[in-house]
């Protein structure tokens, strides 16, 4: 069995900008590509996991996201790290357009995403860990039964329900990982 490192994008990877489409707009948070390195390394596979309700909305489509995670992709293995599989929900309850207006489970805090990711990598969700700055990604990683679930601070003000461990930086996840599997490595 696998585990993996679930990344949320939009406030995890590159900085929200709202309704991002377009690689030209793309600021990268601070020391994710040095987490990701640390986490493979660690044995983690690295999964992201994305809420794109811009797609419901007609804001961009299915295709222009494809394109901008294709070169995103690229720019990780540019800094030595690979993106092992990337999984979006495009619905959205409410404002969806025609086939995307509807509930899904795939649509975070749903676990749908994760759990397809799962059963594709062979992950085994109660070695896995999660980062995400929203309230609904708290969710979704409690419905999962992951390990671990890091909420990035600035983005909810009120804090969240559920169980997690509330971080300011990647620098803070990255050291965890780094701590963790050393005392593994100590146990074996
Ligand atoms: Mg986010």
């Amino acid at each position: 069995m696998n585990r993996a490192l679930f990344l949320d994008r939009d406030g995890v990877i590159n900085h929200e900008v709202g309704y991002l489409h377009a690689a030209e707009d793309v600021r990268w948070v601070p020391g994710i590509f040095e987490l990701c390195r640390v986490a493979v390394r660690a044995g983690y596979k690295l999964v992201v996991v994305t809420n794109q309700a811009g797609i419901a909305r007609g804001l961009y489509t299915e295709a222009q996201f494809e394109t901008l995670m294709e070169w995103m992709r690229g720019e990780f293995v540019v800094r030595g790290v690979a993106l092992d599989a990337v999984y979006f929900s495009p619905y959205h309850p409410v404002h969806g357009l025609g086939e995307y207006k509807r509930e899904h489970e795939d649509r975070k805090p749903g676990p749908g995403m994760l759990l397809r990711a799962a059963k594709d990598l062979e992950l085994d969700l109660g070695l896995s860990v999660m980062v995400g700055d929203r309230c609904s990604d708290v969710g979704a990683a409690n419905a999962a039964g992951l390990r671990t679930m890091f909420l990035l601070s600035g983005t909810e003000v009120e804090g969240c329900a559920g169980e997690y461990v509330a971080v300011e930086s990647l620098g803070e996840v990255e050291s965890w990982l780094a701590a963790d599997s050393a005392t593994e490595r100590e146990v074996r």
